[in-house]
């Protein structure tokens, strides 16, 4: 009997040490760049390679760009298009020679795709998207520091509505290719560039272009559009460029649930009100399966250098720690949302008056779907969670897409960019991700499977609370260097197959 102990306790000791010397060897492996070792960002390029650029004419113009009210809001008939026919009269005007260069054409009335014929016809021609639109924004009562459509420049920052997104990246790309058409320059690959005018609504601009690309049967090697940049203090103490390599999918659904109506001193036994919150409180405990998949496990390998030695030994043991890792994941919004589809109730109506039993309820929920679900998955999921015939589900006239396929990581077009960010940003890591939210680019999963989400814009996680929110703002220094690198990527673009 004591053999056996002495055994077995052997066993497990060399079992713990095995575990924990493989445990120490993997962190340690992990550790992180030395700083003069930029193997991973080489590239051989100097500053040299920068273009010139008067940061402060480009603040200019970026804030005269900002000064033009092209706001997109839900109700489309009041919009009116005149704020946007300015806005493209005066990107004429500022970017003449870009222009010239390119052939124009016009879909859903008010964006422009731009191709700048390259010299190479085999090449697949490579995409750049940017938006017009803006979502709206209140005055300064409502917290900004300056009105939101003056584009002030203050202490070395251009602010308003539209800085980040995404008239920040769209004045950047036509900054860099203004520069290079002035050049004589003559791209080796086609260059398109889509501009459209809806995104933060409906992305029916950027839908058409996409259209009609497939119809052209055209391919793209690549599409760039906003959803990740360089920003500090987010996943990393210094900065990290978050690079969407894939897209969360988008479905809203409306639940509807009737009864009978009457007096409220006699109610019935079913309620409209009653039976739509339990819908949706059965929704909400049975959330869809959250767990790693290959974005969050390269996001994980590409942070883990950067972290403590007690962290980086979790995360670089995944086939251990892997579930401590996942539960601290599932605490925070952002990282939860990266892990599974997202189920989130926005509209709930019902009633009119506090002594009658309303006939209907309505309520609206919005999924962002994980690439593990498809739109009819999340469908037959909702169905099957409320388990109620007498609640109707129905989708909404909104435009619903699927999460999109996950790009090239580490090889063709990531290359490109990942050599052109080591030597705009050196010794920032590069952290492949899933964006949460919905880009004009998610239209064009049907002519590519490589769509990159980047602006090479630097910021700061505070700052990111601009986006769509109040003092959004970025720096001439940041401007000049995102016009820099969309040129680097521009001169480049026809250097990989
Ligand atoms: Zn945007």
């Amino acid at each position: 009997m004591r053999k056996i102990f002495v055994f077995v306790s052997g066993v497990l000791i060399s079992v713990v040490l095995i575990v924990s010397l493989i445990v120490i060897v993997r962190t340690l492996m992990n550790a992180a760049p030395n700083v003069s070792d930029t193997a991973h960002n080489s590239t051989h390029m100097t500053t040299a390679d920068f273009v010139e650029v008067d940061a402060n004419q480009a603040a200019q113009r970026l804030s005269k760009a900002i000064q033009f009210q092209t706001v997109s809001i839900q109700d489309r008939a009041t919009q009116g298009n005149s704020e946007f026919v300015k806005f493209q009269d005066w990107l004429r005007e500022t970017y003449p020679d870009f222009h010239a260069a390119v052939t124009t054409e016009r879909v859903a009335d008010l964006t422009p795709i731009h191709t700048w014929q390259g010299r190479i016809p085999t090449l697949a021609p490579l995409v750049f998207l940017a938006h017009q639109d803006v979502v709206p924004a209140l005055g300064t009562d409502s917290g900004w520091d300056f009105p939101p459509f003056e584009g002030r420049i203050v202490d070395g920052y251009i602010y308003g509505r539209g800085a980040l997104d995404d008239k920040g990246s769209l004045i950047g790309i036509l900054e860099a290719a203004n520069k290079l058409a002035i050049s004589g320059f003559t791209p080796k690959r086609t260059l398109i560039f889509v501009f459209g005018h809806d995104e933060e609504v409906t992305g029916f601009g950027a839908k058409a272009a996409a259209d009609l690309m497939e119809s052209r049967g055209i391919s793209p090697y690549a599409v760039f559009d906003e959803g990740g940049a360089v920003i500090s203090g987010l996943v990393t103490e210094g900065a990290a460029a978050v690079l969407g390599v894939a897209e969360k999918g988008y479905l809203t659904l409306t639940l509807t649930s009737q009864a009978v109506g009457g007096h409220s001193s006699v109610p019935p036994d079913y309620t409209a009100i009653g039976a739509l919150s339990r819908a949706i409180a059965a929704l909400e405990d049975n959330p869809f399966k959250r767990d790693f998949d290959p974005v969050s496990r390269e996001m994980l390998k590409a942070l883990t250098p950067y972290q403590s030695f007690a962290k980086r030994a979790l995360m670089s043991n995944l086939w251990l720690f892997g579930p401590l890792v996942k539960r601290s994941m599932l605490k925070e919004d952002s990282t939860r949302a990266l892990l599974g589809t997202t189920i989130a109730p926005t509209i709930f109506n019902a009633g009119f008056k506090e002594n009658a039993m309303p006939r209907e309820a309505v309520a609206m929920i919005n999924f962002r779907l994980h690439s593990r679900d498809s739109a009819q998955s999340v469908i037959d999921h909702v169905t099957r969670v409320i388990d109620n015939p007498k609640i109707k589900i129905t989708q909404p006239e909104s435009l619903a897409s699927e999460a999109s396929p996950i790009s090239q990581i580490g090889t063709g077009p990531y290359k490109m960019i990942a050599d052109v960010l080591g030597m705009s940003f050196p010794q920032t890591p590069i952290v492949p991700n899933t964006v949460t939210g919905a880009t004009d680019s998610r239209f064009f999963t049907n002519v590519t499977s490589d769509i990159y989400r980047f602006t090479p814009i630097q910021t700061t996680a505070e700052d990111l609370k601009g986006f769509h929110g109040i003092n959004e703002r970025i720096s001439i220094e940041a401007h000049k260097r995102s016009i820099q690198t969309y040129h680097l990527l521009m001169q480049r673009s026809g250097e990989t197959p």
